[in-house]
């Protein structure tokens, strides 16, 4: 480097300098002025570097060694009961990767992605199934609620803003978000007004039913790296989403009266055992299918593209207790390594978790509600927690401390 050069940046001199790189009259620019120009890029225009940064390139196909059977047992692992709805969500993925590996127009049999509905009530599962599926097969999770989603030109979010998430948790990678996972909460609030005049709701939501067929039928969409309508001067970036994998949630309050009715009315001209079978019928969520889900109010098209539909039990007392504490991440499971960390051994009676299930089936926001009730129970001894940690090793939960928080 020759003695009188200068960055023409910061004006430091030679010495100054570990790497200099020359322009094409005579200018330079020091390494520092570099890094800082890159965090500029990468603050203001995180889009610029991902385009600038050349993706190595891939294999197109997905590496996929894991079978419907191995999905499952995972899922088991962390999600008590809704057997049906693990059967079919591992199907649909399984079927999703098999898809993505299938080389394109080497017959006219496109296979069709299998985007799926989970119909449930509050508090039953249906995020917790999404999460652990996309856990498992490592990809980009993103989470939107429908209700916020609204017709391009309408206050609130317009649904490409979906996509902005997804990209964001992929860091970025467009390849990456292009093979996520995306779980709209709440597709019920969208549903259309006219066919189920009984629940009120956002009268756009038709609206947005059909601003999602743009995304949910494999295309390339827009998507403004930074969200929002706050930066309307950055450059878009397109994302395909073929291979998009879309599971939607929904409590679809009302549904049971609808899968009901239509029970009774194929009953009816058959047999007095067949009629009363469809009366005692209990679980009406694990019988939902499209045709009650276009009653409700989802339009035909939108249905089109989401091929499964799977109920969730609601959940048992049973169902309850083996969420406290079976589950690899139950809830009784943290806490103990709470109190582990302080050295107490947390431990709660058989009377104690039946207690909190049964608040929690007084509060009916299904295993939701479980973690504010052992919070509430939880919350005095955990402020003594390192009192206990010098005096005493065991803190065990019985029944009495649970009615005596919530008494
Ligand atoms: P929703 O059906 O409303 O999407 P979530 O999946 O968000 O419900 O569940 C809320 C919380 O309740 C989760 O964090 C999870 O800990 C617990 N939970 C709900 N259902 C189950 C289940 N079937 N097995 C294990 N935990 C569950």
């Amino acid at each position: 480097m020759s003695k009188n050069i200068r960055c023409s940046f910061c004006g430091r001199n030679h010495d100054e300098i570990q790497v200099g790189i020359p322009g094409m009259n005579g200018e330079f620019i020091c390494s520092d002025c570099l890094v800082q120009a890159f965090d500029i890029i990468e603050e203001e225009a995180p889009e610029l570097l991902q385009k600038a940064t050349p993706t190595p390139s891939t294999d197109e196909t997905v590496k996929f060694d894991k079978t419907p059977v191995d999905i499952k047992k995972h899922l088991d692992g962390f999600v008590i009961g809704q057997n049906q709805a693990k059967v079919s969500m591992a199907v649909a993925v399984y079927n999703h990767y098999k898809r993505l590996n299938q080389p394109e127009e080497k017959d006219d049999v496109t296979i069709e992605k299998s985007n799926l509905i989970l119909v449930g009530q509050t508090g039953t599962g249906k995020t917790l199934l999404a999460k652990s599926i996309a856990k498992y097969l490592d990809v980009p999770f993103a989470m939107v609620d429908a209700t916020v989603l609204t017709e391009a030109g309408y206050v609130g979010e317009d649904v490409e803003n979906i996509l902005t998430r997804l990209l964001q948790v992929a860091d970025y990678s467009v390849e990456r978000a292009e093979r996520g996972i995306i779980f709209i909460d709440e597709i019920d609030k969208i549903a259309r007004k006219s066919d189920n005049p009984s629940i009120t709701r956002d009268v756009s939501g038709e609206g947005v039913q059909q601003a999602l067929l743009k995304l949910l039928e494999g295309s390339l969409v827009n998507v403004p790296p930074k969200g929002g309508r706050k930066h309307p001067n950055q450059d878009f970036v397109q994302i395909n989403t073929k291979n998009i994998l879309f599971i939607a949630g929904g409590a679809f309050d009302g549904i049971q009266g609808i899968v009901k009715r239509k029970l009774n009315q194929t009953s009816v001209g058959f047999s007095s055992t067949q009629a009363r079978q469809a009366s005692e019928i209990k679980d009406y969520y694990g019988l939902v299918d499209s045709t009650d889900l276009k009653s409700f109010g989802l339009i035909p098209e939108l249905l089109g593209r989401f091929p499964v539909v799977t109920g969730l039990q609601a959940l048992s007392k049973e169902m309850l207790q083996s969420i406290l504490k079976d589950p690899k991440n139950a809830l009784t499971k943290q806490y103990q390594k709470i109190f582990a960390l302080d050295n107490v051994d947390l431990k709660f009676t058989k009377g104690a978790l039946d207690e909190i299930v049964d608040v929690a089936m007084k509060q009916k926001l299904g295993a939701r509600g479980l973690r504010g009730i052992c919070e509430k129970v939880l919350r005095e001894p955990m402020f003594h927690l390192p009192e206990y940690a010098a005096s005493n090793d065991t803190f065990t939960v019985d029944k009495e401390l649970v009615s005596k928080s919530f008494s």
